[in-house]
């Protein structure tokens, strides 16, 4: 699929969703458009010796409801269009959980697991000074996203106070806790997800006990929310990494397919025949084949657009939980409908993380921490109020649990929008 097209399958939602709401043309007008996207060349002196220029990005989207936030990825396939389109998911995700902050995102072009340690702090530190002057405390708040993670943060928000001359914590959020960080950001987005099939589940007749689950992932979000559904009694069939999935019919156990993974990292499972890894037996298959289970519940995990039109005719799964953002396209959203088959999107489903990173934000401007009863109490109260205000725009406008989720967060952008001004306002004679 050509790279660009993934921006106008976005706007694609939100057409949809200005169909079965009063938009205004001013609203729809502006979030066509990127606020100020930044390209930069980011130069590391390799262990070689070697110089090397690495592409780097951010884009904030839109700064009507407040800074803008989203974070930064590390990963071979980032460009500009690919940000962009993030940058717009956030702006809705933001406005979903009703944070007061518009969306951005940034990204790196590069292999992550390709550079020694030195290499990726070089790389990063370097990254923020090309983009100190585009972000701060109050214009833009970056954080971790695929292949960042929290020392990374912690870096990247120890450069910019190098650069501002003082200790500027809440510039980034998914620090260390030591440099500032929240309690529970690290788990906020399995903790969320798992707040929002609380809150959803009972409504869609399902129940720990009888539903089967099946994860594409494994890595921050994927394996914390697998660990966290087995403790729950759910029935995890199936979990994979980018080498693989692996499926038991009688249900995985999670605990130890995470410490193989953490003793191996992999879940190569052709290692362990006959379960000499100390799990019990198993299949091995691919990642499309595994999205293809019979399922109750189909939970993408990894990356956007592996939900496809040309897979979504054999999904069987009875529901899907986007815990990565962008896995379903919308020609794939169509054909999944027709089939009854429901999809809970990411920007309610994933939205725990940047709940969290608003939390962490808060306290760092305080100066007061929370202790994690208090973040994850909240948190769920977040995720639980949002998740029931989207099923009730879902039920009562009849529209997919997409549309509804945008139709909620494009009803707080426009808001903020026309507070300033409508055309009505300025086009009224004296
Ligand atoms: N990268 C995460 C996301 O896509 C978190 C963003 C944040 O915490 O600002 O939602």
């Amino acid at each position: 699929m050509p790279q660009t097209s993934i921006f106008s399958e976005a706007s694609q939602r939100l057409e949809e969703a200005a169909k079965h709401v009063t938009i205004s043309e001013d609203t729809i007008e502006r979030l066509k458009y990127p606020k100020a996207s930044l390209t930069v060349s980011v130069p590391v002196r390799m262990d070689s010796g070697e110089l090397k220029i690495f592409q780097g990005y951010r884009v904030r989207y839109n700064d009507m409801r407040g800074p803008t936030k989203g974070g930064i990825r590390y990963h071979p396939s980032v460009n500009l269009e690919e940000v962009k389109t993030l940058a717009f998911w956030m702006t809705f995700k933001c406005a979903v959980l009703n944070l007061p902050f518009g969306g951005a995102k940034g990204g790196i072009t590069v292999d992550a697991k390709k550079l020694s340690r030195f290499e990726l702090e070089h790389l990063s530190r370097r990254y923020i000074d090309a983009i100190a002057d585009f972000i701060g405390p109050d214009v833009d708040i970056p954080a971790p996203d695929m292949y960042t993670n929290q020392m990374i943060m912690g870096w990247m928000m120890h450069e910019y106070s190098v650069i501002q001359r003082r200790q500027v914590p809440a510039v980034i959020t998914g620090k260390p806790v030591a440099m500032g960080g929240s309690l529970g950001r690290e788990a906020a987005t399995s903790q969320g997800a798992y707040d929002v099939m609380q809150a959803l589940l009972g409504k869609l007749n399902g129940s720990p006990k009888n539903t089967t689950v099946a994860i594409q992932g494994f890595g921050n979000a994927a394996a914390p929310l697998a660990e966290m559904l087995y403790n729950a009694g759910f029935k995890v069939v199936a979990v994979s990494d980018s080498k693989g999935a692996i499926y038991a019919k009688q249900g995985l156990n999670i605990p130890s397919v995470k410490k193989f993974k953490e003793d191996t990292s992999g879940l190569k499972a052709v290692y362990c025949e006959n379960s000499v890894c100390g799990f019990q037996e198993h299949d091995v298959l691919t990642n499309e084949e595994m999205l293809e289970l019979p399922v109750d519940l189909l939970i993408p995990a990894a990356i956007e657009d592996v939900i496809t039109d040309d897979n979504a005719g054999r999904i069987k799964a009875r529901l899907i939980f986007e815990v990565a953002n962008g896995p379903v396209t919308p020609e794939a959203d169509e054909i999944l409908e027709r089939k009854g088959i429901r999809v809970v999107p990411d920007i309610l489903v994933n939205a725990g993380g940047v709940t969290v990173s608003y939390f962490e934000w808060v306290q760092n401007r305080a100066g007061y921490y929370w202790t994690l009863e208090e973040v994850n109490s909240r948190l769920h109260q977040k995720m639980t109020e949002e998740s029931q205000r989207i099923w009730a725009i879902h039920e009562s406008k009849n529209v997919s649990l997409r549309t509804a989720a945008y139709i909620h967060a494009l009803r707080r952008i426009e808001e903020a929008i026309n507070v300033r001004g409508t055309k009505e306002y300025f086009g009224e004679k004296e």
